[in-house]
């Protein structure tokens, strides 16, 4: 049994500006196949603020809500982009799904992740199918959830979520959008991996490395 403290959310949250800075060309020229090119830039932007506000803070003097919900502010206040009120409202859903806690025990980590995906539905009002990062979201937070039912280690719990938003991202690419700017094109959209798709399993990959 793992107990993820403050200090721990933040290692995860470092290896994911690392992550996504690493991948922020390929991010872009995703977006740049079927939306407008920033996808990258955004996503860097918004993990690179919520490192530095997390560095800010003084970690033995706050709970996994605070530390959660300071990466929610500041992830939304530096991105313009659709990405920022999708990722700000599943932090805020992480933060109260952890409430209470000093530290978090793996049903706490599958919490966060199933509060994560429900946020970026709800803020998104995306299904799965719809061409988006919930097609990588979802699929992860459930493989997550079926993993520590079957009474699985956190290592096991993430590996089978990043495997799930690594399949659902990848199935993205025969999906047409019907949510965000990507839906314009309609069935153009046909063939390409969605770029939040993609951040997504990035997210999760790092998530993974910083918690297991
Ligand atoms: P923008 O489209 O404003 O430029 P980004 O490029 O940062 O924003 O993010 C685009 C990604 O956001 C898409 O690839 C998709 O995964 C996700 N997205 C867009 N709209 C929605 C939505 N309504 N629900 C869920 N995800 C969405
Ligand atoms: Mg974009």
């Amino acid at each position: 049994m793992t107990a993820i403290d403050t200090a721990g959310l933040k290692t995860m949250f470092d290896e994911i500006s690392v992550a996504i800075e690493a991948d922020r060309d390929r991010l872009c020229q995703l977006d740049g196949v079927i939306g407008d090119a920033d996808h990258g830039i955004a996503m860097a932007l918004g993990f690179g603020a919520v490192r530095d506000a997390l560095a800010a803070l003084d970690l033995s003097a706050i709970e996994p809500t605070a530390l959660l919900n300071t990466a929610a502010k500041s992830f939304l206040n530096a991105v313009g982009a659709s990405s920022g009120p999708l990722y700000a409202t599943a932090f805020m859903r992480s933060a109260a799904a952890v409430k209470g806690k000093a530290v978090l025990e793996d049903a706490d980590v599958v919490a966060m992740l199933q509060a994560m995906a429900q946020g970026i539905r709800d803020r998104g009002k995306a299904d799965i199918g719809e061409k988006t990062m919930v097609d990588a979201w979802q699929p992860a937070a459930e493989a997550a959830a079926a993993a520590h039912a079957a009474g699985k280690t956190l290592t096991e719990i993430l590996d089978a979520a990043f495997a799930a938003a690594e399949r659902g991202a990848e199935a993205t690419k025969d999906m047409i959008a019907s949510k965000g700017r990507s839906s314009r094109l309609g069935e153009r959209s046909l063939g390409h991996m969605d770029p939040g798709a993609a951040s997504a399993v990035t997210v999760i990959g790092a998530m993974r490395k910083g918690l297991a």
